[in-house]
C-alpha cells in the first residue's frame, strides 16, 4: 500500500491546497495531511482549528486522514510508514526553498522521496497568508477558500462584541 504525507501549516487550508490533497489521493492508497503543530508563524488558527479544516474540506475524500505532528517530518513519515512526501509549487520563489528542505530530508532519511505536484493555474497566487489578507479587509473570499472555511476566517477578523 502506498502512503504520502502532504505536509504544512494550512492556516487556513485553501482551494489550492485542496486541489493537491485530492489529487494525491487519486495518485497514493493513503494520503496523510499532517499539520505543523509548532509552526514558527505563529499561526491564526489552533492546530485543532487546522485539523478540523482539513477534514471538512477532505470529507469526501476517503483515503485522506489528517493528523498534527511536530518534530522532524521525516520522522513523522517513517511512523506512518509514508515514502512519498508530497509538497505543491506554485512559482520558482517556491523552488529554493522546497529544494533545499527536499535535499535535507532525503539525506536524513534516505528511503523517503519528495514528488512535487505543479499547482492548479487557477490557484497559482494564492496563499493562505493571501486568504487571510482579504480577509482583514473584508473582500470577497469564494475564489479562495471552501465556504465554510471563509466564514471561519471572517469571524477570526470580525470586530470583537
Ligand atoms: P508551509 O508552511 O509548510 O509552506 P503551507 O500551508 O503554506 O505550509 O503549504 C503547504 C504546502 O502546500 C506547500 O508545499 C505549499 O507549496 C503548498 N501550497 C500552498 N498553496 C498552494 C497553492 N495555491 N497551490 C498549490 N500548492 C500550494
Amino acid at each position: 500500500m502506498s502512503t504520502a504525507i502532504y505536509p504544512g501549516s494550512f492556516d487556513p487550508v485553501t482551494l489550492g491546497h485542496y486541489d493537491i490533497i485530492e489529487r494525491s489521493s487519486r495518485i497514493f492508497d493513503r494520503v496523510i495531511v499532517g499539520v505543523l503543530r509548532n509552526s514558527a508563524k505563529s499561526p491564526l488558527f489552533s492546530e485543532e482549528e487546522r485539523v478540523n479544516m482539513i477534514r471538512h474540506v477532505a470529507r469526501n475524500l476517503p483515503n485522506v486522514e489528517v493528523k498534527a505532528f511536530d518534530g522532524l517530518l521525516v520522522e513523522f513519515a517513517r511512523e506512518e510508514k509514508a515514502s512519498v512526501i508530497v509538497r505543491g509549487l506554485r512559482a520558482v520563489t517556491d523552488f529554493e526553498y522546497e529544494l533545499q528542505m527536499a535535499q535535507m530530508n532525503r539525506v536524513i532519511a534516505p528511503e523517503i522521496d519528495t514528488l512535487f505536484l505543479t499547482t492548479n493555474l487557477k490557484y497559482a497566487y494564492l496563499s493562505s497568508s493571501m486568504a487571510k489578507e482579504v480577509a482583514m479587509y473584508g473582500g470577497k473570499l469564494s475564489a479562495f477558500l471552501d465556504p465554510e472555511i471563509a466564514s471561519l476566517v471572517r469571524a477570526k477578523f470580525a470586530p470583537e462584541k
